[in-house]
């Protein structure tokens, strides 16, 4: 597989400081990037709403950098960008935690409007999710439902959502349907108690085995490839 040179490859970072040089294919510098920048500027230029993000969002960090917590971060967010109604898209597993999440807002006189990824209590098998592919197969198990979440938040006409623990996917179409914008309070990993990050700090170590990519169950994937086929 051919490796492509990006930033994530770049020990300059020279973006970020200005103190030293772009290497050489930068993409800062990159033929044909300098129209995607001026593109992108017209952007936070010229769409309102996106100018009115960027601002905010520069002013939370500014303002108030190291200083507060994600939660506070959000309720200050939200304030900057004039919301009065936050849409929190809740994972099950997390609704304990996002019921607190809906009381603090609530506190700092924002409204809440909170919907479970379980709603609709459809059952997985009618979107055409195969029973095998269930946690516990051969019975009821509700699907997650990002775009009836996103959907409900649309005809609440929320002003900012807050994803709280939508697994990986789900998130995506959330995202995808909302009509407002969507930031993140918690990031589903099910297995580092909601902290990606911990698989990267130990990726010299425990959790190196990554590296060497990831196993995949196969007699599952060959199932589930036939049945697309
Ligand atoms: S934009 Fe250029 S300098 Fe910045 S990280 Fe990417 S490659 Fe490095």
């Amino acid at each position: 597989m051919a490796n492509q040179f990006t930033c994530t490859e770049c020990n300059f970072l020279n973006c970020q400081t200005r103190d030293s040089e772009f290497p050489r294919k930068c993409l800062t510098t990159a033929e044909g990037n300098n129209a995607v920048l001026q593109q992108s500027l017209d952007v936070y230029d010229n769409d309102r709403s996106v100018n009115k993000i960027m601002l905010a969002a520069a002013q939370v960090e500014g303002q108030y950098y190291g200083q507060l917590t994600r939660v506070e971060e959000i309720i200050v967010f939200a304030k900057k960008i004039g919301a009065k109604k936050i849409g929190i898209a809740s994972c099950a597993g997390l609704i304990q935690e996002n019921r607190i999440f809906a009381s603090i807002l609530r506190a700092n006189d924002l409204d809440v409007f909170g919907v479970l990824c379980k709603v609709g209590a459809q059952d997985k098998c009618s979107v055409g999710i195969e029973d095998r592919d269930k946690i516990k197969p051969g019975r009821y198990e509700a699907m997650c439902n990002p775009v009836m979440q996103a959907n409900l938040c649309n005809k609440e006409k929320t002003d900012l959502n807050v994803i709280s623990g939508l697994c990986v996917g789900h998130d995506s179409l959330f995202m995808k349907q909302s009509d407002a914008p969507v930031t993140y309070l918690i990031v589903k990993d099910r297995v580092l108690a909601h902290n990606p990050i911990g698989a990267l700090n130990t990726g010299h170590s425990y959790y190196k085995r990554l590296l060497d990519g990831v196993k995949l169950n196969e007699a599952d994937e060959k199932a589930a490839l036939s049945h697309r086929q």
